[in-house]
């Protein structure tokens, strides 16, 4: 039987290796959208479901195969949800790490510890085919807080900010299976082989 093909609506080479061994139980094969020259999709929705629909929806078109988009941000309460889908670039088009963790002190320094909650979201979107009118859209959150400097030298973006209490680490203190087991990507991640082993069965 040949295997069905799903397209990971990503370049992150790091993201094609941890869902393509996420999702070998269920017998897909794995491949990433620009071993397919799909064009970058714009990301012009106000939520995470749907920027992950729209980059889902693009590699599904442009490869007649079916895909797998996902779509992440922390939500700052003391900054009414900012900056939530604009993580990648809140501190302006092209801005790096610690341009957003420097801005992100910068709007939280008059707020104290007490309100400084925060939480990542990770969305996973699925498709069969671009107009699959039943996609699977799962998603997970990992609650946290921002500290007032960062610690530690793992992980990416806002993680050296990013303040475990029940831990009493940052997510950049972590090793990466141990984030990997309780973050938001993993546990998004665990939803969707559940949900698609329960809707498509086990085929490996
Ligand atoms: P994307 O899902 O790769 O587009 O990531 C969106 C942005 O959200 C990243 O560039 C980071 O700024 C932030 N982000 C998402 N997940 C994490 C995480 O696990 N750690 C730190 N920052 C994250």
């Amino acid at each position: 039987m040949t295997q069905q093909k799903l397209i990971l609506a990503s370049g992150n080479a790091g993201k094609l290796k941890e869902f393509s061994s996420l999702l070998a139980p269920l017998g897909w094969q794995v491949e990433a959208q620009n071993l397919h020259q799909v064009p970058e999709a714009e990301e012009t929705g106000l939520t995470f479901v749907e920027n992950a629909l729209i980059k889902a929806r693009n590699a599904a078109l442009h490869t007649g195969c079916a895909a797998l988009a996902d779509d992440s941000g922390v939500e700052v309460d003391a900054l009414q949800g900012a900056p939530g889908i604009y993580s990648a670039r809140f501190a302006g088009v092209g801005s790096k790490d610690a341009d957003n963790n420097a801005y992100l002190l910068e709007r939280l320094k008059d707020v104290p510890e007490a309100e400084r909650t925060a939480r990542y979201w990770c969305v996973l979107v699925f498709l069969r085919f671009a107009e699959d009118p039943t996609p699977v859209i799962v998603q997970a959150s990992w609650e946290g807080r921002i500290l007032a400097a960062p610690r530690g030298e793992g992980g990416f973006g806002y993680d050296p900010l990013f303040w475990l209490p029940e831990l009493g680490k940052t997510a950049a203190e972590m090793d990466k299976e141990e984030k990997n087991r309780i973050s938001h990507r993993g546990c998004a991640s665990q939803l969707l082989i559940q949900v698609l082993g329960e809707r498509f069965g086990q085929q490996g």
